[in-house]
């Protein structure tokens, strides 16, 4: 167990050449105050939880007090920005202090967001606001419990000084965790410039880092470009699964490894809609709810041509033959990963070919009845198969009976053909199917708690969502619809 000034920090992307990052310390949050600190984020980088209490946690996280061995770093990158390309991005208000190597030889980026300015902030702030800071903190835990692929948080500082967006808001700052911070646009930004040496120096540095096993392969960059192929179609099926709209599928936002990274204005389903937007401010709608999959395949594609000069060095046509093959991987991948992970939805332990349009139906009549999508997944878990057993706890969740009582004799008959136990199905289901999800009313109750200063809500929130499969019977407020005021409920990029 390491005390907070002598974490072990081994910071691999520090000795990469300058090319990578500019070096800029965090500027600090005045008068700083832990808002909230993940006890199991700490656990990741062994860090004393007698550590957690101490008066100057803060000041550590806050920008006010350096970590013994940290070398921050602001990186740079570019990316797609709703299809358009931008040559230059790079953390504009995110600073990465360091990375910490624990005794079991996992590297954590620690990276402070809302940390200032650094030479990539454009005109920003360098600033996030507690309200957003909020959103990040928890859903990320949130994912994790969801068993997704995500960053981590391991805290939340507060200051009270005054951040300008639609509003005044206050700032806060987030330390989140990832095994790196590398994104698509970390490539594309050299790509772009035709500058080859950094492109192939920085994919060098990943497999080093995050593929070892790809190393001494014969073609180490097609295995890379495979693995995030396969690892995106899988992060895709996931969120389709939950429920779970990103809101900027930039590929400033996509993950080398395949995490879920850079939350903004997300989104879980409430009612159940495909065209779901979560962004107000995308007003194409191009990363509407079930747009997701296909926006994974688009910025892999750029992805793919970042790094077309590594996979064939002379010869551009094997090269973007190299890229196709590999990109072939996504759908097949992809619909495997959604259509295995569904039949778990429905508590189903054999592939029939019926299974598609099974839950094809359920899907339409949930979008037709407005029903709410995490709450009937969990319903359905207590779904009774034989021919004389109502069913009114999942059927109430419908406004149109007929088409939920069709679909239900379907499913019954269905579970039929494989002598499916109830209630082993519904340990199964419960397994899959969560209570709970970081609703949007949920997330926003939390934050104006928190506006007054009162924390504990966005605490609770944290240990319920921690577990979101278990039944916490005392919270059960927290698996509930939207409550009318939280109808109009608009999430802006603003952050
Ligand atoms: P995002 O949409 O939050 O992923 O951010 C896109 C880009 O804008 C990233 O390069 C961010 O670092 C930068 N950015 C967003 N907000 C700010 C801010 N308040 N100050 C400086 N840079 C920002
Ligand atoms: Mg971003």
């Amino acid at each position: 167990m390491y005390k907070l000034d002598a974490l072990p920090f081994d910071n691999a992307f520090s000795r990469l050449p300058e090319t990578f990052f500019a070096r800029v310390h965090p500027t600090p949050l005045a008068a700083p105050y832990p808002i909230s600190i993940n006890r199991a984020a700490a656990d990741l980088i062994e860090l004393d939880p007698a550590e957690l209490t101490r008066p100057d946690f803060a000041d550590y996280f806050s920008g006010a007090k350096p970590l013994p061995g940290a070398e921050p770093l602001a990186m740079l990158y570019a990316g797609h920005q709703f299809g358009r390309f931008v040559p230059q991005l790079g953390d504009g208000r995110a600073i990465l202090l360091g990375q910490v190597r624990n005794s079991r030889g996992e590297s954590w980026d620690l990276q402070l967001k809302g940390s200032g300015q650094t030479p990539f902030s454009r005109n920003g702030d360098g600033r996030a606001v507690l309200r957003s800071t909020i959103r990040e903190y928890l859903c990320a835990e949130a994912m994790h419990g969801l068993r997704i692929p995500t960053t981590r948080s391991l805290c939340m500082i507060g200051g009270d000084e005054e951040v300008y967006r639609e509003q005044i808001e206050t700032g806060a700052m987030l330390l989140r965790m990832a095994p790196s911070h590398v994104r698509f646009g970390s490539f594309e930004v050299f790509y772009h410039r035709n500058q080859y040496a950094p492109l192939k120096q920085l994919a060098d540095h990943v497999i080093a880092e995050h593929y070892p096993a790809l190393i001494d392969t014969d073609q180490p960059y097609q295995g890379f470009l495979r693995e995030v192929v396969r690892r995106t179609a899988r992060l895709m099926a996931q969120w389709q699964l939950v429920g779970f709209a990103h809101g900027v599928m930039n590929t400033d936002n996509m993950s080398v490894l395949g995490l879920t990274l850079d939350y903004g204005p997300f989104g879980f389903l409430d009612a159940y809609d495909p065209e779901f937007v979560c962004n107000h401010s995308d007003y194409q709608g191009r990363y509407k709810f079930d747009a997701q999959p296909n926006i994974g395949l688009w910025n892999l594609s750029c992805f793919a041509q970042a790094i077309l000069p590594l996979l064939h060095p002379d010869d551009g046509e094997a090269a973007a033959e190299v890229a196709r093959d590999a990109l072939a991987e996504y759908e097949p991948e992809l619909v495997s990963a959604y259509s295995s992970g569904m039949r778990a939805k429905l508590g189903l332990t054999t592939a029939l070919d019926g299974d598609q349009a099974l839950s094809a139906g359920l899907l339409d009549a949930m979008h037709r009845s407005q029903a709410d999508y995490t709450n009937t997944f969990r319903a359905l878990s207590r779904f009774k198969s034989g021919n004389d057993d109502r069913n009114d706890a999942v059927r109430d969740l419908f406004i149109d009976r007929a088409a939920f009582d069709a679909w239900a004799l379907r499913y019954a008959a269905r579970l039929r053909t494989e002598q499916s136990d109830d209630s082993q199905r519904r340990a199964r289901m419960d397994q899959v199917n969560p209570k709970f999800v970081l609703r949007n009313w949920l997330a926003q109750r939390a934050i104006e708690q928190a506006q007054q200063k009162d924390f504990s809500e966005v605490d609770r929130l944290l240990r319920i969502l921690h577990s979101p499969f278990d039944e916490h019977p005392e919270h059960a407020d927290c698996a509930a619809e939207p409550p009318d005021w939280a109808l109009r409920l608009s999430v802006s990029c603003s952050s």
